[in-house]
């Protein structure tokens, strides 16, 4: 009877979402995404004006990336609906249940922008047990949409519909860009702003823009889990040397080798590390390979191309997003 009583609470619990009570939905602490070292910033609007514009400008001889280009939270960090728990703001986001993410499509994109994302899917398909799943009903999932408002995502699982931003085509130069703020939308913060990254390199804040000093600030030892991998310069989460120059000359310096930074061709062994870890991959999966795990066949998975991507372009068909003379045919796969 008393097992019983604990079940249904428990189902009870997994029906509720306010952000104050994640951690409860989640069953563990282990499953909270800690939030605390950034301020009410983190909330805000898409950011046309200014974000959006330079964006638009962007090409790949930048020399740095799209998403730090942004005019939010260390560039990319935006949460576009202010959740409230009982002090106010919230301080914490979730992992997603077994690391499945349901997602829908909304944006506007061509063909070749499809291309990136399926590219972008298909490498956490391949090399995590991360699974992202047409939405059917589940009240917690991603909207991919193409706002003129740079790439920028939540960190975590915020509760509810969740934006992530791929602004056409700057933000879908290279795949890198797209696994890096899908990481985000999974519970990863920016490489470069571990609380240990002093020992790895040397913030050159004199070459920051004065606006975005706040960018590099150091996350906190207590907030964040490292999940045992040491520093990475080869992060698809570190940013780019020249990230928010204000002057052209590198803001981030490394204290050991001549270390490429700001790579976004794709996971680096260690980001696959963490997110298998933080996903307990390892042990849900049946069996690994190399730094990457054998994935599961995702339901409704018969081999070849995945059904993900005949839902991808059959929900673009019905018109979530399509305006332009490049859209998806539907006939490709
Ligand atoms: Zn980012």
């Amino acid at each position: 009877m008393l097992k019983l009583l604990v079940l249904t609470t428990a189902f009870a619990l997994c029906l509720s979402h306010p952000l104050d009570e994640i951690s409860k939905t989640n069953g563990t602490a282990q499953d909270v995404i800690d939030l605390s070292q950034y301020s009410s910033e983190i909330y805000g609007k898409p950011d046309e004006k200014e974000t959006g514009k330079v964006v638009e400008e962007y090409t790949e001889d930048s020399g740095v990336n799209p998403e730090e280009l942004g005019s939010y939270v260390e560039g990319d960090i935006l949460f576009t609906e202010q959740r409230t728990g009982r002090n106010g703001l919230a301080k914490q986001t979730a992992r997603w249940p077994n690391g499945i993410v349901p997602f829908v499509i909304e944006g506007n994109f061509n063909n070749r922008d499809m291309g990136i994302i399926e590219e972008a899917v298909m490498e956490y398909h391949r090399k995590t047990c991360i699974r992202f799943v047409p939405r059917s009903s589940e009240t917690d999932y991603i909207s991919l949409v193409s706002g003129r408002s740079g790439c920028w995502s939540a960190v975590g699982r915020t509760g509810g519909r969740q934006e992530v931003n791929l602004q056409s085509p700057g933000c879908l130069t290279k795949v890198g860009t797209a696994i890096h703020e899908l990481m985000h939308a999974l519970g990863f913060l920016h490489e470069q702003n571990r609380h240990e990254r002093d020992d790895y390199v040397t913030v050159q804040f004199q070459n920051i823009q004065p606006s975005a000093v706040g960018n590099f600030d150091k996350a906190s030892a207590a907030s964040t889990i490292d999940f045992g991998v040491p520093y990475d310069y080869g992060s698809v989460m570190h940013y780019s040397g020249s990230a928010f120059s204000t002057n052209g000359r590198p803001t981030i310096i490394a204290r050991q080798g001549n270390a490429n930074m700001g790579q976004r061709d794709g996971f680096s062994p260690r980001d696959l590390q963490k997110v298998n870890s933080m996903y307990n991959c390892n042990r849900n999966s049946a069996g690994i390979e190399g730094n990457g795990v054998v994935p599961q066949q995702p339901h409704g998975q018969a081999g070849g191309r995945p059904n993900l991507f005949l839902s991808f372009l059959g929900g673009l068909a019905n018109g979530l997003g399509i305006k332009d003379e490049e859209s998806v045919d539907n006939n490709k796969v």
